[in-house]
């Protein structure tokens, strides 16, 4: 090779060029021993240390057993059982393969996940020769069996019933397989896919033929049943899930009314730091209901559930990786396992039922480092719920008032005319209390004067006209009745008259009312 062409010769990549630090307690992908190709993509995807399921999983799984692995989406399963399947891949190479007939098989439950695996196994095979391919329902089906047949494909990953079309029509074939992981296990079962999955299998080599790879997020009687069955002496991994916690996700729980949510919904996703938020509620018709009325507020927002027909849940997809609009209102079961990086906002508009879910739902944002806010509504029909996710996530939920930035003009305005009232009472309550006090003041001052002038009888006020009656009113202690007392001033020359006045007729209470100090006054005219 002349000097010349080594000069315009790819540089070559060496492994040298992927340095990561040995940390104690962490296991770098340089310890495992991978194939240099894998290692490149590896450092390419950004992979410095593996996850702890990778750490448990690759050295059992490299080494060729069995493994069952307890596992949710965000913990790196993906990696885990790519890896192995990779790496197995690269380090046995076949003389002869035939088109149709894959060697690893991934089986995955939903079209999202699995082009999501699809995606991940390009990356990692993108240094190496190995082909991927994905035949998933609701997408063409002729490039797909075109993908099938006219070239070779080492890594199929596929959703069960359009995998079975396709050996139905001898399109593939699964003799050759020597990598089969079950992905989701635990949804295949939920999603009735266990008889499909049960025809692949057997079109599998036996399980002591093939490796097989099984994950799940629970470990049910049903699915270890399962796994006792498709595996061989496997190795059981449990990986508890990953519950974000707030230093990489704020998590908010407002209480709430039912009526108060969508405005509240609105405000967040109209806020200028929601540049992308992924709404979560229960239901389908929630779900339609939500992108209907933001649509019709002028945000842009797409609907992704059961029932968005599928070529259009993954346009939606793609269109909200891409930007193109801020806002993906999803049920669960469409949101699970969607891989969207830099969400901003996770919104629960109804809390899950399943307290898991709550943990899939946030942990969709605060991702690869990144701070994320979820935000869950607890209104009357789902703060039951509450319990159950505290207990799951094992810390204690803080229920937060609505902030009034959140709350609809009517409520603020609302609720300011409620505090303006407040103010108003509290002044008038303050200002009545005042002149009370000034009225016991004076009241206090004149009984003051009063009892001097009864004791000094009957030089009453001085001024008493003989003969007659004269009313004062008196407070008879600091805070005791009010006391009328009338005084009648004798005239001394009928001073043997009797009076039936006495110091009892003579006092009578203030404290009766009115009609009864009226009474009273009306008996001593009678006097
Ligand atoms: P998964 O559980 O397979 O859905 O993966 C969750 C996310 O973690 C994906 O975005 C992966 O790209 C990422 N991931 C997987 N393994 C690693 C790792 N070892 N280091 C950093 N990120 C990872």
């Amino acid at each position: 090779m002349t000097n010349q062409n080594k000069r315009y010769r790819r540089p070559r990549w060496h492994i040298a060029q992927f340095k990561v630090e040995e940390v104690p307690g962490k296991v770098r992908f340089h310890d495992l021993f991978l194939p240099i190709a894998l290692m490149r993509a590896i450092q390419e995807v950004g992979y410095e240390y593996c996850s702890p399921i990778q750490a448990m999983t690759l050295p059992y799984a490299l080494a060729g057993h069995d493994c069952i692995g307890k596992a949710q989406t965000g913990t790196g399963k993906t990696a885990a059982f790519l890896i192995t399947a990779i790496t197995d891949l690269l380090e046995h190479r076949l003389e002869e393969q035939y088109v149709g007939e894959p060697r690893a098989l991934i089986l995955a439950p939903t079209r999202e996940l699995a082009l999501q695996i699809a995606e991940d196994a390009n990356s990692l095979t993108k240094y190496s020769r190995l082909k991927v391919a994905a035949v998933v329902g609701g997408m063409d089906f002729d490039k797909q069996q075109k993908q099938l047949t006219e070239q070779r494909v080492d890594i199929l990953v596929a959703t069960p019933g359009r995998l079975i079309d396709f050996m139905n029509r001898k399109a593939v074939f699964l003799d050759q397989i020597e990598i089969l992981v079950i992905d989701e296990a635990d949804r295949m079962l939920d999603m009735g896919f266990i008889p499909d999955i049960k025809t692949i299998v057997r079109a599998t080599p036996r399980n002591e033929n093939r490796q097989t790879l099984m994950f799940s997020a629970t470990f049910s009687y049903d699915i270890l049943n399962l796994a006792e069955r498709w595996t061989n002496e496997p190795v059981r991994i449990e990986v508890e899930p990953k519950v974000k916690t707030s230093d990489d996700v704020e998590q908010h729980v407002y209480l709430v009314s039912s009526d108060e949510k969508y405005h509240a919904l609105r405000r967040i996703v109209s806020q200028e730091e929601a540049d992308r938020v992924m709404v979560f509620a229960n239901r389908r018709d929630i779900v339609r209901d939500l992108t209907d009325n933001l649509k019709a507020d002028g945000i842009a927002c797409q609907a992704l559930s059961g029932e968005v027909p599928q070529n259009k849940r993954i346009r939606t997809l793609d269109g909200f990786k891409e930007g193109k609009f801020k806002v993906l209102v999803a049920t669960d079961v469409a949101g699970r396992g969607i891989h969207v990086d830099g969400v901003s906002h996770v919104i629960n508009f109804t809390l899950p039922e399943d307290a898991e879910d709550y943990v899939h739902r946030i942990g969709r944002t605060g991702r690869a480092g990144k701070k994320g806010v979820s935000i869950s509504f607890a209104c009357e029909d789902d703060s039951f719920q509450i319990p159950a996710i505290e207990e799951y996530i094992k810390r204690k939920i803080e229920l937060e008032q609505l902030p009034e930035e959140l709350r609809s003009d009517e409520a603020v305005v609302a609720s300011e005319k409620v505090k303006a009232q407040a103010k108003v009472d509290k002044a008038e309550a303050e200002a009545v209390a005042d002149a009370e006090a000034e009225a016991l003041e004076a009241q206090a001052a004149d009984a003051q004067v009063q009892d001097n002038a009864v004791d000094a009888e009957p030089e009453v006020d001085g001024e008493a006209p003989v003969g007659e009656v004269t009313r004062v009113e008196v407070q008879d202690s600091e805070d005791g009745p009010e006391i009328t007392v009338e005084v009648f001033v004798q005239d001394p020359e009928d001073e043997d008259d009797e009076t039936e006045s006495s110091d009892d007729s003579e006092i009578a209470t203030a404290s009766a009312s009115d009609d009864e100090a009226e009474q009273k006054k009306d008996e001593k005219g009678n006097v």
